[in-house]
């Protein structure tokens, strides 16, 4: 072995015993971290190997080991400061654990006596059980035993306010939904979504009434003349259709309509014509079918002018009326904030051609013409109001179905409702015979380009209605009418 001399021997034992007291050393202290004791070690054999390194070339001195020594010392000291300063963290644990719990202990305790508070205040409530004689209120001088036996009563007694409170909100809640419903459903279910019996009879859809009476919340009763059945009624406190077996004639809400078939007893049920509750019965007993338009422009035309005079009895002439009350029509529309269009302003006649593509130009929000009755009868007098005739259905003088759509078409449920408003609103103002919503082909309504009527305010064939048309406050009647038969009509747009 020429390569090992004493020298290096010594040094091999010098190392033997720095890695054995480095090994004491660390066995000394229990760590608790084996991270700490496994770099410890390692440290240890990184300096013995260079340690062993140096070794080869020189012997360690005594200063050397010495130093070797003190350093493991430092390494124990921190090592125990270490545990020291875990020792205290744990303690530190330990210590706000238990302030915790008291804490809760104390919320607890606060958050019963406060129930127990509550159940003095809410007295002797039906619903609730009365306090016990030993009310913990009085039982300062009870046993902590009893106190407990209070509080856990006090308790028991909140909970039963708390559930009679629940129960009697839920009650609440159940009662204002099933109100809710008997007020929305009409309103707000939508016709797709009902459930309704359907029949076809001679080509015409029915639906059955009974159960559109259901759907809207009404009550539903026949009527009947000599013990047989005559129509039906559906109706609420509010709400009140009236429909005739025989004619077409009916009422809604007091207002005569004049529907586009009566309606069909079959095996005795009744049911209505589906072009009848589509476009008739469901616009004007809910606001659900309306398409939501606006109507801030407004098209009034004056009916007749120029080399039409339209309607005449002696000197007066029709032309010149329909003038006047679309001219003040115009006035109060305009003083409250309406944009309004005339077809006509003067006595000119625009052809019935020229009256539609106006309305097609300026594309109003609703269109209005104004017209005068007349009949080789002189006893009838009265306010009627026209709509275009539903497809499927008849005009009011006639029998013939309409089979093709025109464009007021498209507006079905609002020209009902329109309809229905006005002449309501007309009645009301003038107390004029009710002649009721009809349907006709009229040119101007039917080929209009938004929700259109027109109005027959009365007739001048009539001596007494031709007296009152032709002076300014029966006139100003009409249009107060008008007006509250928008406003109407404006609650069936929101
Ligand atoms: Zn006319």
């Amino acid at each position: 072995m020429p390569k090992y001399t004493f020298q290096s021997f010594l040094a091999a034992f010098a190392l033997l015993v720095s890695v054995s007291a480095a090994a004491q050393t660390v066995t000394d202290v229990p760590l608790q971290d084996t991270a700490v004791k496994t770099k410890s070690t390692a440290a240890a054999q990184s300096a013995a190997a260079a340690a062993a390194s140096d070794a080869a070339k020189k012997v360690p001195t005594a200063e050397e080991i010495a130093a070797e020594r003190a350093r493991l010392e430092r390494m124990r000291a921190a090592l125990a400061a270490e545990r020291a300063a875990l020792e205290q963290y744990k303690a530190d644990l330990v210590r706000r654990q238990q302030e915790a719990a008291a804490a809760s202990a104390r919320a607890k305790e606060e958050a019963e006596a406060k129930i127990a508070a509550e159940i003095k205040a809410a007295g002797s409530a039906a619903s609730i059980p009365p306090p016990a004689k030993d009310d913990p209120v009085s039982a300062k001088t009870l046993s902590p035993e009893e106190l407990q036996r209070q509080r856990q009563l006090a308790i028991e007694r909140a909970r039963a306010i708390e559930k009679a409170v629940a129960t009697q909100k839920a009650a609440d809640a159940k009662k204002k939904a099933a109100a809710a419903a008997q007020t929305t459903t009409p309103k707000d279910k939508d016709v797709a979504t009902m459930k309704l019996r359907r029949i076809t009879q001679d080509k015409v859809r029915y639906v059955h009434l009974r159960d559109v009476a259901v759907n809207y919340g009404l009550t539903f009763a026949y009527t009947k003349k000599s013990n047989k059945i005559s129509g039906a009624v559906i109706y609420d406190k509010t709400r009140k259709a009236v429909l005739s077996a025989t004619y077409r004639e009916g009422t809604v809400n007091g207002v005569q309509v004049h529907f586009l078939y009566p309606i069909l007893i079959k095996n005795n049920e009744p049911y209505i014509s589906e072009v009848d509750f589509l476009t008739c019965l469901d616009p004007l007993l809910r606001y659900k079918t309306a398409i939501k338009l606006g109507m801030k422009t407004i098209m009034i035309d004056a009916g007749h002018g120029g080399s039409d005079p339209g309607a005449m009895n002696g000197t007066h002439k029709e032309k010149a009326y329909t003038l006047q009350i679309a001219k003040r029509l115009q006035t109060q529309l305009e003083k409250l904030g309406f944009r309004v269009i005339m077809t006509r302003t003067g006595d000119t006649y625009p052809t019935l051609q020229d009256r539609a593509a106006l309305c097609k130009k300026y594309k109003p929000d609703l269109y209005i013409s104004i017209h005068c009755n007349s009949s080789t009868n002189k006893t009838p007098s009265g306010i009627e109001t026209y709509r275009v005739v539903p497809v499927g259905g008849t005009e009011t003088k006639g029998s013939k179905v309409k089979t093709e759509k025109q464009s007021a078409n498209e507006f079905d449920a609002n020209n009902s409702r329109l309809a229905y408003e006005m002449q309501k609103g007309m009645l009301a103002a003038t107390g004029a015979t009710d002649r009721g919503i009809r349907h006709q082909a009229i040119y101007v309504i039917a080929n209009a380009t938004c929700p259109a009527v027109l109005l027959e305010v009365g007739y001048l064939s009539n001596a007494a209605e031709l007296k009152k048309i032709a002076s300014p406050e029966y006139q100003n009647k009409i249009v107060s009418g008008i007006l509250a038969g928008l406003a109407g009509y404006g609650s069936f747009l929101r």
